[in-house]
This record gives structure tokens, C-alpha cells and sequence, in this order.
């Protein structure tokens, strides 16, 4: 063995110019080689200084983490797994680095070295600070993770900018033709396009405004155990004039008397408006709009279905994207702004919830939410 250490040596002391760390071992504790690396790493003025330093020593000096943050001893080392003969895979190892005084990242691998009998005489591993690369990498994240997020917000303030620029030209239009006529019932006429045009910019910043609340953990969620039916039924009532104006067949079927979920009230009656005012929007008159309520495997599931235009299986992924508005919903020119599904998925997920839909063109749409009872 001390042959092999010597030529070992002499083929490793080139290896103390090399910033990786070296160590030999031939029992659990035993350290029998060490560079200048490793004295370095482990806060030691020099690897004379470390001739009587046991791997525990040495370990209670690195102290290297595995991925439960828990101090590898000595019997964990790759060193000693590979004193059975085996080469040990390179494994990834926070490290606590005496030098920097700071939490760092390093990679061990370990080799055993056989004599001319092919007998373990002792084990090699090298020791790599990855700190730098870790460092790297997280900051690369970061800075992708910072490139999507002002691309979604350039994306965000282009549509919410042309999204305002309809009502806006609507309304300038409404306001010049009020002036120029002289007709009472004409100027009304104009003076309602006007009035409505305010109302849907009213609607948009409202709902922005709940995206950014809802964005910045603004929303203070407060959940009661609560009967859902006795919400949603007075919700529905609030429907049945817009209903009637279209003819349209609007129902309740609550599966039971009583139907009971944790949720915010409020947040909980946005949801049901939303969707609501969706399917009596895109339900052609003489349609039908069905609500029902139930529990499935310890969920509470609320349906919103409807025999409408329907929506087309390439749009159906994307309908809870923001401002993401269906080509038929665009051309049923209904003044929607895309920004109502996206606010409903949030605060179902806020509730512990999902939302799906399933939709067939010019058949109809099926919403359900599923809630944890
Ligand atoms: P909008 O204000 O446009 O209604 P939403 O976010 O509420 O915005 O909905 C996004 C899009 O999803 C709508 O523009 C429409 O294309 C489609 N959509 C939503 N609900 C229905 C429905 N019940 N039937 C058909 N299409 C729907």
C-alpha cells in the first residue's frame, strides 16, 4: 500500500495546483492524503497542518448536507462506500465553507484503488466546489423567470390598451353625433351607446383591479361553512328578467335541500355571476341555461351548462387566458373583455378548487366547479 501511495502521491502532487479538493482514506476514518485544496476548503492554514485530522474532523469542518439538510458522517462518505470495491456516481453536496464563511455547493466522487491482487488498498475522491455554477444557474432562472414576466406584462398592457381604445373611439363618436343632432330622441339614443360604453370601462377597470388585488395576495379569502344553495338560488332569481327578455329557460336543480362548502361568500357570488352572465350571454334566445348543485367523492360540484354557440376545441384551452376571447364570442359583438374566466379560476383555485369546461360548437358549454367539502 505504501507503494501505491507513493506513486499515488507523485502523480497527485501535480493536483495541488488545482483549485478540486483530494483526499484519500483507507478506513472509515483514516484520512491518508489530503491536498492543499482541502486544507483550504476546510479552513486549515495548510495540509501540514491537518496531518493527524481524522474524515470526522474533516467532516465537522465542511459540514456537507445531504438533500434532507442532515450532516453526512463518515460512514456516508463516497470515500468509504467505494472502499467495497465500487466506483461511487458523482453526487451534489451543500457545504458549509470555512474560508467564504458561507453556505456552498459541492460535488464528491470517489474511486477505489486496487493493489496487484485486486484488493481495495484505499479510496481517491475528489471534491469540486460548484458553488459559482450553482450561483450561476439560479441567477440564469432568475433572469428568465424576469424576461417572461415583462413579456407578459407588455403582452398584458397591449391588450388591455386596445381593449380600452373601442369603448373610448365608441364613445367619442356617441358624444360628436349627440352634439350635431337636434333630434331629442336621437341624442338619447346617443347619449345610452355613450352611457353604455362607460359602463363596460367601469366593468374592465373593476376586473383589472381584482386581477392585481388578487395578484399581490391582496384578497383576504374568508371561508364559512356555508349552504350553497341557499346563495346560489337568490344569485339565479337576480337573472330571471334578462332571462325572460330572451327567452330563455333558466333553472336551479339543487341534488339535495341543504349543500354545504367552505367559502367566501363574495369572492363565491363572483364566480356564479361570471359564469352565469357568460351562458345567458352566449345562449341565443329561446335556449336554456341549467344550474345544478351535488357532491362527488368528497367535493361539492356546481354546474353552469348551456345550449349555446358554443366554444371550438382550439379556443377551449385558452378561454382562462386574460383577454382571451373566442372568434364567435368576438363577432357575437356581446362587449366582453376576456378578463372574466381568468378572475373565476383564480378564486376557485383560492377556495381549493378547479374549474373545467367542456364545450361543443353551436351545441353548448358545461362549466363545473369542484370545491373540497
Ligand atoms: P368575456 O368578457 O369575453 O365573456 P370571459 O373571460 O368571461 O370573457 O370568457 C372568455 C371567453 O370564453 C369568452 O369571450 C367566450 O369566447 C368564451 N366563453 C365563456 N363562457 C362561454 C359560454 N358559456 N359559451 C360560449 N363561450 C363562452
Amino acid at each position: 500500500m505504501r507503494r501505491l501511495l507513493g506513486s499515488f502521491e507523485r502523480s497527485l502532487s501535480l493536483l495541488n495546483s488545482i483549485p478540486d479538493g483530494v483526499i484519500a482514506q483507507s478506513d472509515s476514518d483514516q484520512l491518508i492524503y489530503m491536498n492543499d485544496a482541502i486544507a483550504h476548503m476546510s479552513g486549515y492554514p495548510s495540509v501540514e497542518a491537518m496531518s493527524n485530522v481524522t474524515v470526522t474532523e474533516l467532516l465537522s469542518r465542511l459540514q456537507i448536507m445531504n438533500e434532507h439538510d442532515q450532516l453526512l458522517i463518515a460512514t456516508q462518505l463516497p470515500g468509504y462506500l467505494a472502499l467495497s470495491g465500487q466506483q461511487v456516481p458523482e453526487h451534489e453536496f451543500r457545504y458549509f465553507n470555512v474560508a467564504a464563511d458561507e453556505l456552498s455547493w459541492l460535488t464528491l466522487k470517489a474511486q477505489p484503488v486496487f493493489d496487484s491482487n485486486d484488493e481495495v488498498q484505499f479510496t481517491v475522491s475528489i471534491i469540486r466546489d460548484t458553488t459559482q455554477r450553482k450561483q450561476l444557474e439560479a441567477r440564469t432562472i432568475e433572469l428568465v423567470t424576469e424576461r417572461e414576466r415583462v413579456k407578459v406584462l407588455q403582452r398584458f398592457v397591449n391588450d388591455m390598451s386596445h381593449d380600452f381604445r373601442t369603448p373610448l373611439a365608441v364613445l367619442s363618436n356617441s358624444l360628436y353625433l349627440m352634439q350635431k343632432n337636434t333630434d331629442p330622441e336621437r341624442q338619447q339614443a346617443h347619449a345610452d351607446k355613450a352611457n353604455h360604453q362607460i359602463q363596460r370601462m367601469e366593468k374592465m377597470l373593476e376586473e383589472l383591479l381584482h386581477i392585481a388585488r388578487l395578484d399581490e395576495n391582496k384578497v383576504k379569502f374568508q371561508l364559512h361553512w356555508t349552504d350553497i344553495n341557499a346563495i346560489l338560488a337568490p344569485l339565479i332569481l337576480e337573472y330571471e328578467l334578462i332571462s325572460t327578455d330572451k327567452s330563455i329557460d333558466l333553472k336551479f336543480i339543487p341534488e339535495s335541500e341543504k349543500c354545504f362548502a367552505h367559502i367566501d361568500q363574495f369572492q363565491f357570488e363572483h364566480i356564479f355571476t361570471n359564469l352565469i352572465e357568460n351562458a345567458i350571454t352566449y345562449t341565443p334566445n329561446n335556449g336554456k341555461v341549467t344550474i345544478t348543485t351535488g357532491t362527488q367523492n368528497g367535493q361539492v360540484l356546481i354546474t353552469v351548462a348551456d345550449n349555446g354557440i358554443g366554444i371550438s376545441a382550439d379556443d377551449l384551452p385558452r378561454i382562462f387566458e386574460r383577454f382571451y376571447r373566442a372568434d364567435q364570442a368576438r363577432s357575437a359583438n356581446t362587449g366582453g373583455n376576456g378578463l372574466g374566466l381568468s378572475i373565476v379560476q383564480r378564486i376557485v383555485e383560492e377556495h381549493g378548487g378547479q374549474v373545467e369546461v367542456t364545450s361543443v360548437i353551436n351545441e353548448g358549454t358545461h362549466f363545473v366547479v369542484r370545491l373540497p367539502i
